[in-house]
């Protein structure tokens, strides 16, 4: 087991692919935390892997609630004791072309995205500063790498998050701390499944071409990325025993995007 008795915090690890991450960490014998704004649906997650065996927890968590984002990590930490990995992943999305993008939406999206990774990564440093390891993992996208039409707050702040990373990577190196981006391309999620419809009235195309010729267009085979080829790159960058590997943003989409 590569996360034995390890404390993980993943963020929106209610649903789609921080589920599948927590989902993965459990089996590999980490405890885990699933902090989420939906706490029935944190509930019932937590539920669903201590009925499997594994050893659980849900907490309310705002990402963007300061307050709130401190009490969750001080309870883990009295509850478990230390923090090992954090996932960075409660996210959204809200789709407009930029001139009529609304302000309030445009600072929503990038509060939940940015501030969110900063509020948890500043409150889980310092129980990983004093162990002397930890792994930081934020969810980027394609989008943190590629642009895409009517995504312009989803892009600037996914390319934030690449900027945090590394920032983190270099303050965090000396204290054994790892901070590394994952960058999927388009999975099967409530977040995507929202945005069909949405870019199909947008775009003025079917909901197939939407799939077909805008999320799909680029990959190398027409393919949906899925949330365990997800939760495996997760894995890889919470189980990685050195700081060999830190500050990196690794794509996994099917090859769209090729670095
Ligand atoms: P999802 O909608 O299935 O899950 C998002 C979760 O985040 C939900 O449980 C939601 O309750 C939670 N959440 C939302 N706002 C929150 C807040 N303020 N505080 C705490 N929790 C909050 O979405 P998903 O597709 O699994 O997305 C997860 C992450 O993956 C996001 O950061 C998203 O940008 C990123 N991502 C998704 C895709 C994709 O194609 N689905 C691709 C690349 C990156």
């Amino acid at each position: 087991m590569k996360l034995k008795d390890k404390v993980c915090i993943v963020t929106g690890a209610a649903s789609g692919i921080g589920k599948e991450i927590a989902l993965v960490y459990a089996r590999e014998g980490g405890k885990i935390v699933i902090a989420d704004l939906n706490l029935a649906a944190a509930q019932a997650t937590a539920e669903e892997l201590k009925g499997a065996g594994h050893q659980a927890m849900a907490i309310a968590m705002n990402v963007v609630d300061e307050a709130q984002v401190n009490a969750g990590i001080a309870n883990v930490v009295e509850a478990w004791g230390q923090i090992d990995v954090l996932v960075s992943n409660a996210g959204i999305q809200i789709i407009h072309p930029v001139e009529d993008f609304p302000y309030e939406d445009w600072k929503k999206l990038l509060s939940i995205h940015l501030d969110g990774a900063f509020l948890t990564t500043k409150a889980c440093l310092p129980h990983m500063y004093k162990a002397g390891s930890g792994s930081v993992i934020y969810m980027g996208s394609v989008h943190s790498k590629e642009a895409s039409k009517l995504k312009s707050a989803y892009v600037t702040a996914k390319h934030g998050l690449i900027g945090l990373a590394k920032a983190v990577s270099k303050e965090g190196a000396e204290h054994g701390v790892r901070a590394n981006v994952i960058c999927p391309g388009f999975v099967r999620t409530p977040l995507v499944d929202k945005q069909i419809p949405e870019q199909a009235k947008t775009l003025g195309i079917s909901e197939e071409d939407v799939i077909k010729k805008v999320m799909l267009a680029d990959t190398v085979d027409g393919k949906f990325t899925t949330v365990e080829d997800v939760a495996e790159v997760a894995l890889l960058f919470a189980s990685f025993p050195s700081n060999a590997l830190t500050g990196q943003s690794l794509v996994v989409s099917h090859g769209w995007f090729m670095q």
